[in-house]
């Protein structure tokens, strides 16, 4: 019989190659066109690493995070792959696709308050992870002013996560105070 740490492992790799085979193909809008399974990968990188976190539900939603939003997997496919944990935290870290981009934003910074806690782990280390990304260069395309609104968007919704993990905060508000915004 398999032990536990041998399962925790496995856990983790179907995860992993389960998101690269589904965002396969797809890119991040830097400069360099970064291969998308690098964002999955260090938004759990940043949780086991930076923010002491090593409950194995919250890492598979990290690595599984955007696939909903992003792929055609469906959230009864990762229910069925990974049970029914991982697809709540999945389904509380998607937004909806029925309404519009602006729509969905606002209904990120309205619904983060009320997120669980594990959700609130993936929603901070995800914010941290793209506000790093574009410190690191603007997307091809987008002026400073959108980079800017950008950085303003993410601090309402990193306001209603806080009290989640002080690690996380302090480097999201680091970043914003490199910014201007408070
Ligand atoms: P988008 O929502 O279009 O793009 C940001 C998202 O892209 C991030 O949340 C991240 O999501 C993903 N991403 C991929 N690569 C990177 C990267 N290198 N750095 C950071 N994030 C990356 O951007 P906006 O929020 O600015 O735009 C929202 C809507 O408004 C869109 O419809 C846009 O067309 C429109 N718009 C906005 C303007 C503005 O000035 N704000 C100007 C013109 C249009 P994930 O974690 O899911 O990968
Ligand atoms: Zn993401």
């Amino acid at each position: 019989m398999a032990s536990e740490g041998s399962r925790v492992i496995q856990d983790i790799i179907r995860c992993t190659d389960f998101a690269a085979r589904k965002h396969k193909g797809q890119r991040r809008k830097d400069s360099e066109s970064t291969p998308y399974i690098n964002h999955p990968i260090g938004v759990a990188f940043i949780l086991t690493e930076e923010a002491g976190i090593s409950d194995v539900a919250v890492i598979q939603a990290a690595l599984l995070h955007d696939t909903v939003e992003d792929t055609h997997t469906t959230i009864e496919e990762i229910g069925r792959e990974f049970g029914d944990e991982v697809k709540g935290l999945v389904s509380e870290v998607t937004d909806d696709k029925s309404l519009p981009k602006l729509e969905r934003k606002q209904q990120q910074i309205l619904h983060a308050p009320h997120a669980s806690h594990k959700a609130k782990l993936v929603k901070l280390a995800d914010k941290l992870y793209n506000l790093r990304d574009l410190k690191r260069g603007a997307p091809v395309g987008w002026s400073e002013s959108r980079v800017h609104e950008y950085f303003e968007w993410s601090a309402k919704v990193i306001d209603g996560l806080r009290g989640t993990n002080k690690h996380m905060e302090d480097a999201l508000d680091g970043l914003l105070k490199e910014k201007n915004v408070v």
